[in-house]
């Protein structure tokens, strides 16, 4: 990606100096309060990244990041945030509405959110109740190391992603959804849930589309990007961590749905392209 040298967002909120917590010697901390109260939309490692199981398995540390790495990273995220504010912005003047950018909290290892305390071995997520997008940078080196995925663009991806579950809040597509699962059995609810995930990758992948005219991506880019959202899959992950894969329990989509929706939002730059729900 070409993000040197280019504008970053105001839209970010840093807690990186005020600790939370790398769990060292607390042990056992990072793996229980794992889970978040009430909705939140992630990109879901709890199968993978430290997580121990009821045997009490060691917890895994919050990685350290090379200082340049760090903020290279920042600086990714911030010119990538602007780019999604870029991009929503003129979707939705084009569509006589306002976009109303979430704000990015940086924050290392714990932090405080409106649904719960938010941990890095969750990946990044977005909570619908203060409407903000929480990230861990050293989630680049999970996505590497235990993912697989390369690249600043497949960092960009997924940050592109949950920007994509910000513009499902401001449509009122979260809420209506999320009132939709109250209703119905865990299988359903799983159902509707896949179908929020792919749509977020659809958005990120209008994201791309916008990204691409801007002149941030470069030639692998685009390659980078999609084989992030395969390397995120449910059947992809299960398969990692269990060794066999269960369709009813997929929360986000196989890798394969995945990158389609993905290379739908960018091929069509538009949300009408996105309608995972009409099938
Ligand atoms: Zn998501």
């Amino acid at each position: 990606m070409r993000w040197q040298g280019r504008e970053e967002s105001s839209n970010i909120e840093d807690r990186r100096g005020q600790g939370g917590g790398r769990g060292g010697k607390t042990p056992g901390i990072i793996g229980i309060i794992v889970l978040l109260v009430g909705a939140y939309y992630g990109v879901d490692l709890s199968g993978i990244v430290g997580t121990p199981g009821l045997s009490g398995a060691p917890q895994q540390q919050t990685a350290q990041l090379d200082n340049q790495l760090e903020a290279d990273l920042r600086k990714i995220s911030g010119v990538t945030l602007k780019s999604t504010e870029n991009a929503w912005k003129a979707y939705f003047a084009k569509h006589g509405s306002q976009y109303k950018p979430t704000t990015m909290v940086l924050y290392r290892g714990g932090t405080r959110t409106a649904c719960g305390t938010g941990q890095s071995a969750m990946g990044p997520f977005y909570c619908p109740a203060d409407q903000k997008v929480y990230i861990d940078l050293s989630f680049y080196d999970d996505m590497r190391k235990k993912l697989g995925a390369q690249g600043d663009a497949a960092f960009a991806y997924v940050i592109a992603h949950e920007v994509g579950h910000h513009v499902q809040n401001l449509l009122g597509i979260l809420p209506k959804v999320n009132q939709a699962q109250q209703a119905v059995g865990q299988t359903q609810a799983n159902a509707h849930s896949v179908k929020l995930e792919l749509q977020a990758d659809c958005f990120a992948g209008i994201w791309a589309n916008y990204a691409q005219q801007e002149n941030l991506l470069e030639t692998d880019d685009l390659e980078e990007a999609i084989a992030a959202a395969e390397s995120v899959g449910d059947d992809r992950l299960q398969h990692r961590h269990q060794g066999h894969v269960v369709p009813d329990s997929f929360t986000h989509g196989s890798s394969a749905d995945r990158m389609a929706w993905f290379q739908r939002g960018f091929k069509g730059g538009d949300i009408n392209q996105c309608n995972t729900f009409g099938s």
